[in-house]
């Protein structure tokens, strides 16, 4: 069987080397030293400004949005996971849709000004499969009106956008460490940011709001990672180079070898450098794409529609309609990709989506 993703994991050898020192220390979390270095390790390897460890991708949305969303109007994208949505939500603000670009899958800056109402305090969008929003764009909008901006980076680790990591944009930038993920800790994720003050604010945010054991700076929540998982994360990043360089292999046969008459593929925005995160393909419809995946499905291929539906048709959402979101979400399929799919397994996928 073949899936749309396949956890990358390293040896159990090398996980219980790092487990070992948590076992040496009996510290299993509440910012251990496993925690620390990991954090460390991301920052130079990327030269990220401000790094907090989370325990999922999805808490850091929902402290940034209660930190800057003030329960208003937030403008997002409707093209993206649940998450991104459902955590404004969550935080009692109002998610409003703005329509995407057609080939970049991201929200569509030029349509962003005619959202924006006395309400709106900030605009959450997706760097959807690692392909960067207009974030200049957006950034002057933003300084425009006095908005915030965060960015739901689930799927960005690894990617720059002009030299820089693409976590460096943004008020808050969010990433998931999710198992499905390019790099994982199995659940985790993790917060960036550029201000002091927002730093210290995320910073209590995620532990219960403490200023030492016995004051308090504010309201928080508990969104911090276990040793066990920060474990995962550096046996995982060991092999980060790996995981990069296998993936670019599988895109460039997928690019080289699939006959693009009837299908499209994501366009990278200019002057980044990108991950390989996800390789989605474009139908012509929703007819053809359910086409392929029935013999896909046939063959024990799993392709993944992400992401179906597009976000504003969501029972508890109700948005207004999205025309160009809706239509992509409806004729999108993310094919397989991960490390140790083999030659004979991709020629076979690209074989079955060149019948039809
Ligand atoms: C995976 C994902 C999330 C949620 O991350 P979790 O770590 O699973 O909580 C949020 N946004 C997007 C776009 C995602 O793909």
């Amino acid at each position: 069987m073949i899936n749309v993703t396949k956890t990358f994991l390293p040896t159990i050898e090398r996980y219980q080397s790092y487990l070992n020192r948590a076992w040496e220390k009996v510290w299993l979390t509440n910012r251990g030293e496993l925690t620390l270095e990991l954090e460390q390790k991301i920052k130079e390897k990327y030269q990220i400004n401000a790094i907090i460890i989370t325990n999922n991708g999805t808490i850091p949305l929902q402290i940034a949005l209660k930190l800057l969303g003030n329960q208003g109007e937030i403008i997002t994208t409707p093209f993206s996971y649940v998450a991104t949505t459902s955590a404004i939500i969550w935080e009692n603000c109002k998610p409003v849709f703005v329509d995407i670009h057609p080939e970049y899958l991201s929200i569509d800056e030029t349509k962003i000004e005619a959202a924006i109402t006395p309400n709106t305090t900030a605009i959450l969008a997706t760097h959807v499969f690692g392909n960067p929003c207009e974030v200049e764009a957006i950034e002057k909008i933003a300084k425009k009106y006095n908005l915030s901006v965060i960015y739901d980076a689930a799927h960005c680790f690894g990617v720059t956008y002009k030299n820089n990591s693409i976590f460096n944009y943004g008020d808050v930038s969010t990433c998931s460490f999710h198992a499905t993920k390019i790099f994982h800790t199995g659940e985790g994720g993790a917060m960036f940011c550029n201000d002091k003050d927002v730093y210290h604010k995320l910073y209590y945010s995620h532990n219960f709001g403490h200023n030492g054991p016995l004051d308090f700076y504010g309201l928080g929540i508990n969104a911090k990672i276990s040793e066990l998982q920060s474990a995962m994360g550096l046996a995982v990043f060991d092999h980060l180079d790996h995981i990069f360089s296998e993936r670019k292999k599988v895109v460039d046969f997928y690019m080289e070898n699939l006959d693009f008459t009837s299908l499209s593929a994501m366009k990278i925005r200019e002057n980044t450098e990108w991950n390989y995160s996800y390789f989605p393909v474009i139908f012509n419809s929703e007819e053809a794409l359910l086409k392929v995946q029935q013999k896909l499905n046939e063959a024990e291929i799993f392709p993944r529609r992400y992401f179906y539906p597009s976000l504003n048709t969501i029972d508890f959402v109700k948005g207004e309609t999205m025309p160009i979101s809706e239509s992509i979400a409806s004729r999108i399929l993310c094919l397989p990709l991960y490390v140790g799919l083999t030659s004979n397994e991709i020629e076979l996928i690209v074989s079955i989506l060149n019948k039809n």
